[in-house]
């Protein structure tokens, strides 16, 4: 079961205590989404990822912890003006370099949206997130374990900000050559589908149908 523990917790920032609900134990027994969302319940633990101190606005997954430089960028202008914890802990990892890892921030930022119904919100969070990655990118920083990964989570992301087109172009870039692994191909060609389909909605890899061991795949093209 999902446990969650409310702790008092001492600001890195400003020294300032605060009581913060601290995520105990969960699991998953649901297949993740297609940009790896998990199931349930992990799923909804999301809010519990990011605390905020109410005194200063810091905004981490560990308010106690110390990160380096981090109190100019708490206290200046650009990141009081930010709304909202997911996307001001974005904010600090940009600024420190973390682009990576900044990306993967504003789109928890755009699971956090599709919660609360704030369409508008979780399709700008999206595209915060694709241009985190890039930035990454650009820094030589991955933000999957390989290319082909990189390729569907963004696939997915672009398709459910609505970007129809860079969803279409990034997976049949992600379908070209060879060694492309058959699960990141079997859900390539599902995204597909729904790209043309104009589904912008969630969709979950329960979806992608099993292969039997050692099946060759037939396909039409
Ligand atoms: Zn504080």
């Amino acid at each position: 079961m999902t446990t969650l523990d409310n702790k008092t917790t001492c600001c890195a920032v400003c020294r300032e205590f605060s009581e913060q609900a601290i995520l105990g134990s969960s699991y998953t027994h649901e297949p993740p989404d297609l940009d790896t969302r998990p199931g349930e319940m992990l799923r909804a633990t999301l809010p519990y990822w990011i605390h905020e101190c109410p005194h200063c606005g810091y905004a981490a997954p560990d308010l106690e912890e110390r990160i380096t430089d981090v109190e100019d960028i708490v206290r200046s202008e650009p990141y009081q003006n930010t709304e909202g914890r997911f996307l001001r802990h974005s904010f600090l990892l940009r600024q420190l370099g973390h682009f990576a890892e900044a990306g993967w921030t504003a789109l928890h930022a755009a699971w956090l949206a599709d919660d609360d119904g704030n369409h508008s919100l979780a399709q700008s969070n999206r595209r915060l997130a694709i241009t985190l990655f890039k930035e990454g990118k650009s820094a030589r920083q991955n933000f999957m374990n390989d290319p082909h990964e990189e390729f569907a989570l963004v696939t997915d992301i672009c398709r459910r900000a609505s970007d129809f087109d860079e969803a279409l172009s990034t997976c049949r870039a992600g379908l070209q050559g060879d060694g492309v692994p058959p699960l990141i191909e079997d859900i390539l060609r599902l995204e597909l589908t729904l790209i043309q389909n104009r589904d912008a909605s969630r969709h979950t890899l329960a979806e992608i149908p099993e292969r039997p061991e050692g099946a060759q795949r037939v396909t039409l093209d």
